[in-house]
């Protein structure tokens, strides 16, 4: 039987493009790609890359401050955001170009619609064009979920963010995650007032907790109105803005409300379980570890699957997808040991297990240190960073690495090479120290603070 392609991919984003490119540049398939709306996908356009360079743009304010403690003149101007924004969004325009030749260069036809399946082989476009496919990859990501309560329509999401045409005076953001820890601190940051409600005990849930005790103390020292075990009743429109009511009996006004309680991902309407896909429980393509649906010539990388949300793993799963589709190179991508930063200020870095995971599964010694690095102690400061290892007792391997300091996503990049590759804490010991930094301290811990 002969195909129009011998793959078509459903979704431009970091997944579905490395692996369009990946199987025709590197392994001569025919593909092609259906996108419904911008190339590059949820990480370029609404994602990591906006968000990195608003993060960027809300750090100044603090770097001002500090050069005046070192002795420069400096006073801070006004946040000028239509000029900001106008810049990110040529910078976008830039990337979804340099995504759209990548593309080209690899050979691969682009259709600029949404496209749904239509069987196993068969790919419908909006325009009612079909095409047929000897494999099919969904790699349609995910959307921000907002629950449904009253008054939920007048909340926005990370997705309207880049967008608005002024920055509030007053904002609430709901969620403890990555996207609303995240969006806190850029906004505290750029100068609006911040209230952060999380419905439960700590945010930053799943993290190493002495971590995220110490994130979200700095977050609240730098001003951040952070209230936990409170959720939002209900949002009314009100004169001054928007008027929320809380589960601990507050009412508050602001200017703005943005909710990050989470992404679902983008299955619904694709006719995924009429050809006998699974879904799980949120709708996510439960895939085996060759990222193979229940369909065999239907597989899926990324958000959609709801594996490990996060732009690197889509690019590696949509990789190793390509390699062992068209390359012959059965390929999975293992799942362990995914290294991430969350970039609130100060930033997390993390990798491997929190210390709460591992004594669940053995023995541990932690080693643990927060100090006043050098530049903040000149400055005056009380900014202080956590410097943590979890160790084996029975392998002395370090089993998980936590950081919270500036730069700290550079800086667990690098650790986890090195234990990626099993190194144990005499390793880390046998390390020479580079002199002065703060990463020198994660060689330099002699003594553990606690044994679990
Ligand atoms: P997360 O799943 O990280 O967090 C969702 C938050 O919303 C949790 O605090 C959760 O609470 C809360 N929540 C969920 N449902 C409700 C509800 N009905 N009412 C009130 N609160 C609720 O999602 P995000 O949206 O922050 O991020 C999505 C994904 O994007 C992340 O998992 C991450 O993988 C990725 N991401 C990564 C970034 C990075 O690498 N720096 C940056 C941004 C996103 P609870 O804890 O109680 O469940």
């Amino acid at each position: 039987m002969t195909f129009d392609y011998d793959l078509f991919v459903i979704g431009g984003g970091s997944g579905g493009v490395r692996a369009a490119r990946i199987a025709s540049g590197e392994w001569g398939a025919k593909v092609g790609l259906a996108e419904e709306s911008r190339m590059g996908g949820t990480c370029v356009i609404r994602g990591c890359v906006p968000k990195k360079l608003m993060v960027y743009a809300s750090g100044f304010p603090g770097v001002l401050e500090e050069a005046r403690a070192y002795g420069w003149q400096v006073k801070a101007g006004h946040f000028d955001w239509p000029m900001f924004r106008a810049k990110l969004e040529a910078e976008l325009d830039r990337l979804e170009g340099a995504y759209r030749n990548t593309l080209k260069n690899a050979g691969v036809t682009v259709h600029d619609a949404r496209a749904t399946l239509v069987d196993a082989h068969r790919v419908r476009l909006a325009s009612g064009e079909e095409f047929s496919a000897k494999h099919i990859l969904i790699a349609t990501g995910g959307r921000p979920f907002v629950p449904e309560f009253p008054g939920s329509e007048l909340a926005v999401t990370s997705n309207e963010m880049f967008h608005l045409d002024a920055l509030p005076k007053r904002a609430l953001v709901v969620g403890g995650g990555y996207i609303a820890s995240e969006f806190s601190c850029i906004l505290n940051g750029l100068g609006v007032k911040v209230s952060q409600f999380y419905r439960g005990a700590q945010i930053l849930r799943g993290f190493d907790d002495e971590a995220r005790g110490h994130v979200s103390n700095a977050m609240r020292a730098g001003g951040i109105d952070i209230h936990c075990g409170t959720d939002v009743m209900r949002l009314e429109r009100v004169a001054g803005g928007i008027k929320a009511v809380a589960t601990d009996g507050s009412e508050r006004e602001f200017d703005l409300v943005m909710y990050a309680t989470g992404r679902h991902p983008n299955t619904e309407g694709l006719g995924l379980e009429a050809l006998g896909v699974t879904l799980g429980r949120q709708g996510q393509i439960v895939v085996d570890r060759f990222s193979q649906t229940a369909v065999p010539s239907i597989f899926a990388v990324g958000d959609v699957t709801g594996r490990i949300n996060l732009t690197p793993v889509a690019i590696r799963e949509g990789h190793a997808f390509a390699d062992t589709v068209f390359g012959g190179r059965p390929t999975a991508f293992d799942h362990q040991l995914v290294a991430s930063a969350v970039f609130t200020q100060p930033e997390m870095g993390s990798v491997g297990l929190s210390e709460e995971a591992a004594r669940e599964i053995e023995p541990i010694l932690v080693y643990s240190t927060a100090f006043r690095p050098m530049r903040s102690a000149f400055a005056g400061t009380q900014d202080r960073v956590l410097m943590k290892l979890i160790v084996s007792q029975a392998t002395r391997k370090v089993l998980g690495c936590h950081i919270v300091a500036p730069d700290a996503g550079e800086m667990i990049q690098l650790a986890a090479i090195a234990i990626g590759m099993g190194a144990t804490k005499e390793d880390f010991d046998r390390t020479c120290a580079v002199h002065p930094t703060m990463a020198e301290e994660l060689v330099t811990m002699r003594k553990p603070v606690r044994t679990a």
